[in-house]
C-alpha cells in the first residue's frame, strides 16, 4: 500500500511535474483508482483536477486507458498537455486524417502499443470498427481503466445531454465486463449523480470523491437591471471596482490587472456592450460565432494574454479556457439554469484570489429566456418521451435560477442546496449576507414596480 503511494508520489513529481497533490480528494481518488479494484465517481468543480486523477493511474498501470470525452477541442488540449509531457496518447475522431488514423490504429493492432491513453468521442465508439478493436484490446488483457469524462452528458437531466452518450453503458457492459470505469463531472445534481450511476451501470461498491461547489473566494450578487437609472454605468463601475480602479493608466499593461468576462446572450448584445465599455476606457471586445473564425480564435488569443481585460462573450465562450486571473464573470443577461450559471461564473477566480461575480435579472430577460427554453426543447420531435424529459429539466433548472434571483438567501447557501451539499460558510461573500436589508428592498421594489 505504502509503497504504491508513494510509486504515485513519484509519477506526480516526475512526469507530471507536480509539487503535490491539488486536494486531499485528488489523492484519495487517484490512490483508489490505482488499486483497480472498483468502479470509481468523481465530482469536483472545474478547474480542481480531474483529468489527473486518471492520467496518473493510466501512467502507472501501462496498457491502455480509453477515454470517452464529448469535444475535440477539449481532446486536444488534453493531448497537447500529454504530449508536452512526453506520455504517449492519442484521439480517434471523425477529424483525423486516413494517414494519422492508420498510423494510430496499427500501434494499437500490434502486441505491445505504445499508446497509454487513448481519447474517443462517444459516437466513434457505437461503430462496428471500434467494436472489434476493443475486442481484439481486451483479448490482449491491455485495457486498464474505462473512462468517462464530463459524464454529466450521459443524463437527461442534466444541462448538457447527449443522445450518443447514452450508448456507452451498453457498451461497457457488452465489451468491458471487469474493466474499471471511472466517471468525472464538474459538480453535479443528485437527481443527475443517480442517472449517471444507472446509465452506465457503475457497480457496487461504488467509490465516490466528491468536493463541494462552494467557492469561498467569489462574491456574488444579483442586480435588478429595470431598477437601475443606468445599468451600463453599473457594469462600468462594477467592473473597474474588480479590476482594482485602475483605469486611469491608459496605456497599461492590462494583465498586471487580471481580466474579466461579461455574459450575453445574443452577438449584438456582445457587440453592444464591447462597445460601450471601450467607449468608457475599459477595453473590451466582443466574442461569439458571428464572427470569423480567424478574428474570433485572435480575441481569445489576445484576451488570454492580457492584450485587453475585458471579453464579451456569449456562453460558447469559456469551455476549456482556463485562465487563472478572472477578477470578474458578469451575466449581462439570464443564464439558462443554474448549472450553467454556477459553471459560467465559477471562471472568475481560479487563482483562489478575491474575484466577483455579479448577474444582472430583468423580468423581461425572464419572459424571453423562458420562451427560448420552450422553443428550443421542442427539437426532439422523434422522441416524444425524451422531448418532455428535456423540456421539464429545462424548465426545472430555470426556476431554481428564477428563484435563486428572487430570494433573500445566502447566494452560496442556494448554491450549494442546488448541488445536494452542505451548507457551507459565506463570510459575507454575497450581497445576501452582506447587506440583507438592501437586497430585501430591492426586491421589493422590485415586485411593486411589476404589480403596478
Ligand atoms: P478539471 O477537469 O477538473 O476542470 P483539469 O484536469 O483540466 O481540471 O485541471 C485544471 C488545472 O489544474 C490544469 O492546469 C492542471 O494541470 C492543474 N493541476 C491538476 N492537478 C494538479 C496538481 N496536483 N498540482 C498542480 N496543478 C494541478
Ligand atoms: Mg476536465
Ligand atoms: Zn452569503
Amino acid at each position: 500500500e505504502n509503497d504504491s503511494n508513494n510509486k504515485l508520489r513519484h509519477i506526480l513529481s516526475t512526469v507530471f511535474k507536480h509539487k503535490d497533490f491539488k486536494s486531499d480528494i485528488q489523492r484519495g481518488a487517484i490512490e483508489t483508482i490505482s488499486r483497480g479494484k472498483q468502479d470509481v465517481f468523481v465530482s469536483m468543480p472545474t478547474g480542481a483536477g480531474k483529468s489527473l486523477c486518471y492520467q496518473l493511474p493510466a501512467f502507472a498501470a501501462r496498457g491502455i486507458t480509453l477515454v470517452v470525452s464529448p469535444l475535440i477541442a477539449l481532446m486536444q488540449d488534453q493531448l497537447d498537455h500529454l504530449h508536452s509531457l512526453g506520455i504517449p496518447a492519442e484521439s480517434l475522431n471523425s477529424k483525423l486524417s486516413a494517414t494519422d488514423r492508420k498510423q494510430i490504429l496499427s500501434d494499437l493492432e500490434c502486441d505491445k502499443p505504445k499508446t497509454i491513453l487513448l481519447y474517443v468521442t462517444p459516437e466513434l465508439i457505437a461503430t462496428d470498427h471500434f467494436k472489434s478493436l476493443t475486442e481484439s484490446l481486451m483479448k490482449k488483457k491491455i485495457l486498464k481503466y474505462f473512462v468517462v469524462d464530463e459524464a454529466h452528458c450521459v443524463s437527461q437531466w442534466g444541462h448538457d445531454f447527449r443522445p450518443d452518450y447514452l450508448k456507452l453503458g451498453a457498451y461497457r457492459r457488452k465489451y468491458l465486463k471487469q474493466v474499471p470505469c471511472i466517471a468525472l463531472t464538474a459538480t453535479a445534481t443528485a437527481h443527475v449523480v443517480t442517472d449517471i450511476v444507472q446509465q452506465l451501470g457503475l457497480k457496487q461498491p461504488l467509490a465516490k470523491f466528491k468536493i463541494g461547489s462552494f467557492r469561498p473566494n467569489l462574491y456574488y450578487d444579483i442586480k435588478m437591471k429595470e431598477l437601475l437609472q443606468d445599468p451600463y454605468e453599473d457594469l462600468k463601475s462594477f467592473a473597474i471596482k474588480a479590476l482594482s480602479g485602475v483605469v486611469e493608466d491608459k496605456d497599461d499593461n492590462w494583465s498586471k490587472h487580471g481580466c474579466g468576462i461579461v455574459y450575453c446572450r445574443t452577438r449584438d448584445g456582445c457587440d453592444e456592450v464591447a462597445n460601450h465599455l471601450s467607449r468608457n476606457g475599459l477595453p473590451s471586445k466582443a466574442y461569439h460565432a458571428g464572427l470569423k473564425t480567424n478574428i474570433r480564435d485572435q480575441v481569445q488569443v489576445e484576451w488570454m494574454e492580457g492584450k485587453f481585460p475585458i471579453i464579451c462573450a456569449t456562453i460558447s465562450f469559456g469551455m476549456g479556457v482556463d485562465k487563472p486571473n478572472v477578477r470578474f464573470v458578469a451575466h449581462w443577461t439570464l443564464p439558462k439554469s443554474m448549472a450553467g450559471y454556477y459553471q459560467e461564473s465559477g471562471r472568475a477566480g481560479r487563482d483562489g484570489n478575491p474575484s466577483y461575480c455579479r448577474l444582472y435579472y430583468s423580468r423581461q430577460d425572464r419572459d424571453t429566456v423562458a420562451f427560448f427554453i420552450q422553443q428550443e426543447t421542442s427539437r426532439h420531435t422523434r422522441d416524444k418521451k425524451l422531448a418532455e424529459v428535456r423540456k421539464k429539466s429545462a424548465q426545472d433548472s430555470f426556476e431554481a435560477l428564477v428563484k435563486f434571483c428572487l430570494d433573500v438567501k445566502c447566494r452560496h447557501w442556494c448554491i450549494a442546496e442546488y448541488f445536494g451539499d452542505q451548507k457551507p460558510d459565506c463570510g459575507s461573500q454575497c450581497d445576501a449576507c452582506k447587506e440583507p436589508k438592501s437586497v430585501e428592498k430591492n426586491l421589493l421594489d422590485f415586485q411593486k414596480g411589476l404589480f403596478t
